[in-house]
């Protein structure tokens, strides 16, 4: 039996804290099934959005008569950008790897416990006191044989001349949108009527109507069977009444949600329970059913989001290293949608500030008062504001439109540090910045509340 300060299981974000705790000289096993890095630096956030980079410039030039300006684009080197993106997840391996320490021994395979404080590896087993399960999530299977998921486009083998994909949340959205704008032909099928439901309401309609502009995007559609065949799949789609149609795709792609990788994990053999999701369960202190076993990330099914992982793993070190004894309570967590209309928000929506009987007002404000706003000929952005009535707090803030995911962070910094909108009325704006657009939706919304005194 191997011994251990720590043992760490998923080498994601996890591969920085196990750095982080090699340095302090304790001796740490960390546990990779696959490349280091995990989703986000392999097969999620990083090279999703390296790619939307290039889509972003490709949308400007199409749209560029929006500006009076005719313009074409003579050719997009696929080949090229893909190979640029492979070539990026190529190197994330190494480049973890690069920066761990002597104190992290890394072992290659996959971590099962054989009891609560036992670990085994590639027929080795490792003990320690404290235990991190860091094993985050995977695509939901594609139902149809040869169908990806998002994993099979990080690193991607074969370019397809058409893609299909299924899903309605932002993975789906995101990629589909790339796709299309490199010049793939795209459809996009959604079950329901909805797209990103998640979403505040206003923002979603706003989004539906934008997005579909540039998507071929099929509604209350779900694909009744699908055969692969000569390289294409023949898919025979029906809609919510019944009625079929045939359409041919080279590739399918299933972009329909997370699920958790604990079954790797053996956890029949411990006192570890999972929640109805199947994902593991923790206290307050990220500690799981089994003493010194601690679960972080997306493996607990709760965020699902890179910035709430890496969150989360400072904040364990913290209370595992550093004599932390407080809960991590998150106040307020933000998300992006980095499609085309870019969306950002952070709180409640009006639905669920309305099921919590919150005391709130709301506001929504277009951005148009602002030059550098008006100059992006766009109508539809705006910024949706829910403040509670009583204290100014702001419970909830929506915004749809370009740079979206860096102008909510002025509002996030007063919600982090002060949280009471008046401040946003307040401040000073350089003029005639796009985040002056936000000086207008705070004086309605204080206003508002102050008619209502
Ligand atoms: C396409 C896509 C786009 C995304 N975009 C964003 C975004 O823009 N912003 C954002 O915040 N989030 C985004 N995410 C989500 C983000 O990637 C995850 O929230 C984040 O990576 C979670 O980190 P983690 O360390 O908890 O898990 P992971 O990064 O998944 O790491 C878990 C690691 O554990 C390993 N593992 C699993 N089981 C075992 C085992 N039994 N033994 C050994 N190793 C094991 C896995 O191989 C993996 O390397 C995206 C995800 C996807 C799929």
């Amino acid at each position: 039996m191997k011994k251990f300060d720590l043992i760490i299981i998923g080498g994601g974000r996890a591969s920085h804290l196990a750095s982080k705790v090699g340095k302090l000289g304790k001796k740490v096993a960390l546990i990779e099934k696959s490349t280091l890095g995990g989703t986000c630096a392999n097969r999620g956030c990083v090279p999703s959005k390296l790619l939307i980079g290039y889509a972003d410039v490709i949308r400007a030039i199409e749209e560029s008569n929006r500006h009076y300006i005719n313009s074409s684009i003579d050719k997009i080197d696929i080949e090229k950008i893909f190979e640029n993106n492979n070539s990026f997840i190529n190197s994330v391996d190494e480049n973890h790897k690069s920066k761990l320490n002597e104190n992290v021994k890394l072992f290659r395979g996959i971590g099962f416990f054989v009891s609560n404080n036992i670990v085994e590896v590639n027929n080795e087993k490792l003990t320690a006191p404290k235990i991190i399960i860091a094993t985050g999530a995977s695509p939901k299977k594609a139902p149809f044989e040869g169908a990806w998921t998002s994993d099979d486009i990080f690193p991607i083998n074969k370019i397809p001349k058409s893609i299909t994909i299924v899903g309605s949340g932002f993975i789906a959205c995101e990629l589909v949108n790339v796709f299309d704008a490199l010049g793939v032909k795209t459809k996009l099928l959604v079950r329901s009527e909805n797209i990103l439901s998640n979403e505040d309401e206003d923002i979603s309609k706003v989004f539906k109507e934008e997005f579909s502009k540039k998507i071929d995007i099929e509604f209350n559609t779900t694909i009744k069977d699908a055969t692969y065949k000569d390289s294409f799949f023949d898919l025979t789609l029906e809609d919510k009444a019944g009625k079929t149609k045939n359409h041919t795709s080279e590739a399918l792609l299933y972009a329909i949600g997370r699920e958790s990788n604990a079954k790797s994990l053996n956890l029949k053999n411990t006192s570890i329970k999972l929640d109805d999701r199947g994902f593991i369960k923790r206290d307050k202190f990220f500690q799981t059913d089994a003493k010194g076993v601690y679960v972080v990330g997306d493996a607990a099914g709760k965020y699902m989001l890179q910035h709430a992982a890496s969150y989360e793993m400072n904040y364990l070190y913290k209370i595992l290293f550093e004599d932390e004894n407080r809960a991590l309570e998150f106040k307020y967590m933000p998300h992006a949608v980095f499609t085309d209309p870019e969306i950002a928000s952070v709180g409640v929506t009006e639905k669920e500030a309305k099921e919590k009987n919150l005391n709130f007002v709301v506001s929504k404000t277009d951005w148009l008062t602002s030059a550098k706003a008006q100059g992006t000929k766009l109508k539809y952005p705006f910024t949706k504001l829910i403040v509670d009535k009583k204290s100014y707090k702001i419970l909830g803030c929506h915004m749809i439109g370009p740079q979206s995911s860096t102008m909510i962070h002025q509002v996030l910094t007063v919600m982090h540090i002060d949280n009471d909108i008046r401040h946003l009325k307040e401040m000073l704006y350089i003029h005639p910045a796009l985040s002056e657009s936000l000086l207008p939706a705070a004086i309605n919304i204080v206003k508002k509340i102050e008619r209502l005194k």
